[in-house]
């Protein structure tokens, strides 16, 4: 089993990855925490494959497991569903002592999360991530929130967990198309950070997505989450230096949003972006020609949707201008010095519609 710790004083909380480990999650969970009762909040997809498991393991502790199913997706992320789950705890009387088990993706984690860091003013949580999305990025860093309906992500809270328990087997499970989703993210983390990760996944792509190799998943979940720990001990409130996780991101969420969150997943999404990013880095001659042919040449590995064909790089540019904060000067924007590499700059709106009108290019290819 490897353990990390992500480390923000009396904040700090441990990692553990490790294959086939329900059991062993069960008796950490116990080791750290005293709870009588563990209020396990998970989806039905990911609940009919392992809550069972999970709760047989608790049970051997003689605790008492109950369990909040939502619908699988970004729809429950919501304060509706929020709600929902307070009034079933208060009827419940759950209290301080109390701990909460996210057992899901990112839209568990951080709806639990959040219920976590609001119910009576805060109580214990755990969170075990069961998609690649969640295992490599979003558990590290705490936080946890629900979308409003006029904006996502808009209404939340930095709140650590107690520790998160990371099982790579569970990734055996998940649809094809959210093992890409988490593999963008985890490109980014050798594009921004790490030049050697970077050439292991270029060498390694293809079994990786096989999931046949479970050390392989381990080192890459393991890799990001130390790269992200990192990010996140230096600036955990996203002051200044953790914007530089947003590589991609600006024209991703640009896309997510002008296709009402419905067309990509989040990563896909981030792939595009990433590419724009990429080609935007190489014009401002921070990036080699040989290296944004590797960049290149990785992100087309992942499978994603093609562009809508309605996209226009104006409204894409448009669209960022009005959610961003772009003053005269331009808008900040992570570009890449190299693989492995990175900066924030102040970018133009030319150089931003220079980036999609590439995507709209090589979409245009794609799809002849
Ligand atoms: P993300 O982590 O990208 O935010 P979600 O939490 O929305 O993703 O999960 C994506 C989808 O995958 C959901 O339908 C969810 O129910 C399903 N899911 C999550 N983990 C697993 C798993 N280990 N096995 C099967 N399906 C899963
Ligand atoms: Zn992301």
């Amino acid at each position: 089993m490897r353990m990390l710790n992500v480390n923000l004083g009396n904040r700090t909380y441990p990692i553990y990855i490790e294959a086939d480990s329900f059991a062993n999650a069960a008796k950490e969970i116990f080791r750290q925490c005293d709870a009588k009762t563990f209020i396990i909040i998970s989806d039905e997809n990911v609940a009919s494959h392992y809550y069972e498991k999970l709760k047989s393991f608790l049970e051997l502790g003689e605790a008492k497991c109950l369990m909040y199913k939502i619908a699988p997706g970004e729809e429950s992320k919501s304060l509706t569903t929020a709600e929902q789950i307070y009034t079933w705890m208060l009827a419940n009387r759950f209290h301080r002592d109390d701990v909460i088990i996210a057992l899901g993706g990112g839209v568990v984690g951080d709806l639990a999360g959040f219920i976590a860091a609001t119910y009576l003013r805060g109580i214990r949580w755990v969170q075990i991530p069961t998609t690649l999305m969640a295992q490599v990025d979003s558990s590290v860093g705490g936080k946890v929130g629900v979308n409003h309906p006029l904006a996502k992500n808009s209404i939340g809270a930095f709140y650590q967990p107690l520790l998160v328990w990371i099982d790579p087997s569970t990734l055996t499970t998940l649809p094809r198309r959210e093992i890409y989703n988490g593999l963008a993210e985890v490109i980014k983390y050798g594009l921004i950070l790490d030049p050697e990760f970077f050439e292991f996944l270029e060498i390694n792509f293809y079994k990786i997505v096989s999931l046949e190799d479970s050390e392989l998943l381990n080192q890459i979940i393991r890799t990001c989450c130390r790269l992200k720990s990192m990010v996140v001990e230096k600036d955990e409130r996203e002051t200044d230096y953790r914007r530089i996780l947003n590589f991609g991101h600006t024209i991703g969420h640009a896309l997510e949003n002008s296709t009402d969150y419905r067309y990509f997943r989040h990563g896909e999404a981030v792939a595009w972006g990433m590419l724009a990013a990429a080609v935007m880095s190489q014009m401002k001659s921070s990036l080699s020609g040989d290296q944004f042919i590797r960049t290149q040449k990785l992100i087309k590995l992942l499978e994603k949707p093609a562009l809508p064909i309605n996209i226009s790089a104006d409204q894409i540019a448009q669209a960022i201008q009005s959610d961003k904060k772009m003053t005269t000067e331009g808008l900040k924007f992570v570009l890449l010095e190299g693989i492995g590499n990175c900066r924030v700059e102040l970018v133009n709106r030319e150089l931003i519609e220079f980036g999609v009108n590439y995507l709209l290019t090589i979409n245009k290819k794609g799809r002849k």
